[in-house]
C-alpha cells in the first residue's frame, strides 16, 4: 500500500500473520461503526469516507488494484463474521459493463473474505454514476435498478453491502426492493459513509 518494507518482527505481524499491509497503513483504517436507521433498517458504516479510504477505494475500483480488496475488512473480519453469521450478502448494484471492463466488482471482492454466500439479486439497468447526479436525479435511482428474476431471498437473513454511502438514496432504493422479496431479516453494512451529505 505504501511501498515500505513490511517488518516481520512486530507483535502486529505475529498476530496477523496473513496480513497484507504494514502496521502504519493498517492503523489508518480507523473504524467508526456508525449506526443509523434507514427505512426501519439498521445501517452500519465501517469507516468515514476520508481521504485515505477514498484514495484506496479509487486504487481498487478505478485502477483495478484487486490486491487491496481484503485490506478493507482485515481487522474487522472476526466482528463481521460474528455479527452477520448465517446471512447472505446482497451487494448494491453496479453497472455490469463497468465490472466487466475492470475484471471484477470491488464490493464482491471486499466481502469475499467474509466467506458469506453472495447473491447478486439487484442489477443496474443503466450506467449512471451517482456522483454525477443531482439530488433530484439521485431520487430516481429506483428507476434504474431492478431485481434479478431468479434471485430468491425469501426467508433468508440478508445483508445488503456497498462501498460508499453518500446520500443513502441507493441504499434506500435497495432496501425497498429487498423488502418486496420477503427476507427473514435485513441489515445493511457499508464500508464507508460520506459525512453530512444531506446538507451538500
Ligand atoms: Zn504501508
Amino acid at each position: 500500500m505504501c511501498f515500505e518494507k513490511i517488518k516481520e518482527d512486530t507483535f502486529h505481524s505475529l498476530v496477523h500473520a496473513d496480513l497484507c499491509i504494514c502496521q502504519k497503513c493498517q492503523d489508518q483504517f480507523v473504524a467508526i461503526f456508525e449506526n443509523k436507521i434507514i427505512n426501519d433498517v439498521k445501517v452500519c458504516a465501517l469507516y468515514d469516507y476520508n481521504e485515505f479510504i477514498q484514495s484506496n477505494l479509487f486504487k481498487l475500483k478505478g485502477c483495478g488494484d484487486i490486491e487491496l480488496a481484503p485490506c478493507f475488512l482485515n481487522y474487522h473480519l472476526p466482528w463481521l463474521m460474528a455479527r452477520y453469521r448465517g446471512h447472505i450478502i446482497v451487494p448494491a448494484p453496479s453497472y455490469g459493463d463497468r465490472d466487466a471492463k475492470r475484471g471484477f466488482n470491488q464490493v464482491e471482492e471486499i466481502f469475499r473474505s467474509s466467506k458469506l454466500p453472495l447473491i447478486k439479486a439487484i442489477i443496474k439497468t443503466e450506467d449512471r454514476k451517482q456522483s454525477d447526479l443531482s439530488q433530484d436525479e439521485r431520487n430516481k435511482i429506483k428507476e434504474i435498478i431492478a431485481w434479478k428474476e431468479q434471485a430468491d431471498i425469501s426467508g433468508k437473513k440478508v445483508l445488503l453491502v456497498d462501498d460508499v454511502m453518500t446520500t443513502g438514496s441507493t441504499i434506500r432504493a435497495c432496501i425497498d426492493l429487498i423488502k418486496h422479496h420477503h427476507p427473514k431479516s435485513l441489515d445493511v453494512l457499508v464500508i464507508s459513509r460520506v459525512a453530512n451529505s444531506e446538507q451538500r
